[in-house]
């Protein structure tokens, strides 16, 4: 029999938010990984469908939506010795109002993602207001106004999340092989500064995800291997990224910000339909989508050096997301009728034969050209790591059980981003489930096999200019 690592006691109540596709996959690793009290325990979801599931298990299932109005009466309730974990899994419910509540009761938090309450994405009409930009923002300037106390992890999935850790990592290998000697880094500065002198102008979130079923896509459906609703809802924000220093050229519907960190711009566009020229192991050079997430602005942020509009020195960020063939159909659909799918389906462990979730960071423009590092975990290993999910699942799910560990063994670190935690620690918990984590060099850039049948402008000068990034 397998025997798993224990990470220790959670005291007081063990509460999720959101059952779906990543907590189903969440719920396995904190039974198997953590003691606490099952009596305390509480699932909340509006699907019936999971009753079934947490009663077998002996977990309370609380069948509501939380919303602005009750999630104070709901989540109190639920701890009511103002002690244990919230962990935040839902679409449609405010990240931040959650996380401040919870610190306000002295409550442990996580979540994957900075959400809004729902309706935000779709009812806002100011683009601006719709960026991660502003949303991230306001979870900082949280943390500004409040430093310490009850630990609050923001935005700990997969990505955003892990690949915060794997560019730390990606930086260490890079400065090994350059044979830079540098002291380990221990602060934002000293990260920053190992970065900018390795010479990377920037990062893709490099994903490629090959799993599939032998079902063909019906039209009317969209199908995707973790939320749909959660993919539409990104991918309709405009894309967005953390702004470079190298970078000479700005789109002409590009929009810089005013206020905050300053380390992002947004593109007048949907995210979901801005390709970008991008690399990962499997299928070598490939499209991905530019849709906006935290980590291209938190990672731009982190490792500026400097400050505000004009810093010294900022890498370029951005995902390059190939999601699974099923859900770039979808896509196609979805943006080709103008009309959402009514029909959603996300493609579980039992149906999905074959393929693997590729997700890295792509760091670019040093010396060594590029390098990818990341997991490259197949639906096969999957299967035999942990239950109720599929690769892109666990690879988010295992994020989760890191950085409650981290948050349980730092539990006054305030309010925390990925690239804020101890990088080391948390994959030394995520690695077991991650399947191959490698590192491939390439010496492809964005101007490497390009058409020239038919006239691009394109900046021979800097082959790694987001003028030749992004697909005309
Ligand atoms: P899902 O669509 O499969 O499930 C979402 C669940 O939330 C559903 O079961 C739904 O009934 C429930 N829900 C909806 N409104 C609710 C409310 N008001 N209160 C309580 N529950 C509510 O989504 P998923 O794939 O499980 O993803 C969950 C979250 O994780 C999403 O926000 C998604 O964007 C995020 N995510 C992050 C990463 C990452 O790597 N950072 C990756 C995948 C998903």
């Amino acid at each position: 029999m397998t025997s798993y690592a224990n990470y220790g006691h959670i005291d007081g109540a063990v509460v999720m938010i959101g059952f779906g596709s990543i907590g189903r996959g969440t719920l396995p690793l904190i039974e198997r990984h953590f003691d606490f009290d099952l009596r305390k325990m509480a699932v909340i979801d509006p699907d019936p469908s999971a009753q079934t599931f947490l009663k077998q298990r002996g977990i309370r299932h609380i069948q509501t939506a939380i919303t602005k109005e009750s999630y104070r009466d709901v989540l109190g309730e639920l701890f009511p010795e103002g002690k244990g974990f919230c962990v935040n899994l839902s679409v449609d419910t405010s990240s931040l109002d959650i996380m401040k509540f919870c610190r306000e009761l002295g409550v442990l938090y996580i979540d994957t993602v900075v959400e809004p309450w729902a309706g935000y994405y779709f009812d806002t009409p100011d683009n601006a207001a719709r960026t991660n930009y502003a949303l991230r923002q306001k979870v900082r300037d949280e943390k500004m106004r409040h430093p310490g106390g009850t630990t609050a992890v923001s935005c700990c999935g997969a990505n955003p999340g892990m690949v915060s850790w794997f560019v730390k990592e990606a930086l260490e290998i890079l400065a090994n092989d350059l044979g830079l000697v540098v002291p380990t880094p221990n602060t934002k500065e000293d990260w920053a500064s190992l970065m900018q002198s390795l010479g990377v102008k920037g990062v893709h979130i490099a994903e490629r995800d090959t799993q599939k079923s032998t079902r063909h896509k019906k039209i009317g459906t969209f199908v995707n291997t973790w939320s749909v609703e959660g993919f539409i809802a990104e991918g309709f924000q405009p894309a967005e990224l953390g702004w470079g220093t190298h970078e000479s050229w700005l789109p002409e519907d590009a929009h810089t910000h005013d206020t905050g960190c300053q380390a992002a711009i947004w593109i007048e566009r949907p995210g979901a339909i801005t390709r970008v020229h991008s690399w990962c192991p499997t299928p070598g050079p490939q499209y991905g989508f530019l849709v906006t997430h935290n980590e291209a602005i938190s990672i731009s942020d982190y490792y500026t050096v400097g400050q505000g509009a004009s810093p010294d020195y900022r890498p370029t960020c951005h995902y390059a997301y190939h999601p699974c063939d099923d859900a770039v159909l979808s896509l196609h659909e979805t943006f080709g009728s103008g009309i959402i799918q009514s029909k959603h389906h996300i493609l579980d462990e039992n149906e999905i034969t074959e393929g693997i979730d590729e997700l890295g960071v792509l760091l670019y423009g040093h010396n060594k050209n590029a390098i990818w590092y990341g997991s490259r975990l197949s639906i096969e290993e999957t299967r035999d790591l942990a239950p109720f999910q599929n690769a892109t699942g666990l690879q988010v799910s295992s994020a989760v059980l890191a950085g409650m560990v981290w948050a349980l063994e730092n539990p006054t670190a305030g309010i925390v981003e990925t690239d804020e935690m101890d990088h080391h620690r948390c994959l030394e918990i995520q690695r077991p489930y991650l399947g191959p984590l490698e590192a491939h060099y390439t010496d492809w850039t964005p101007l490497t096999n390009r058409w020239t049948q038919f006239a691009e402008d394109i900046d021979e000068s800097d082959p790694w200019s987001f003028k030749n990034v992004l697909a005309s």
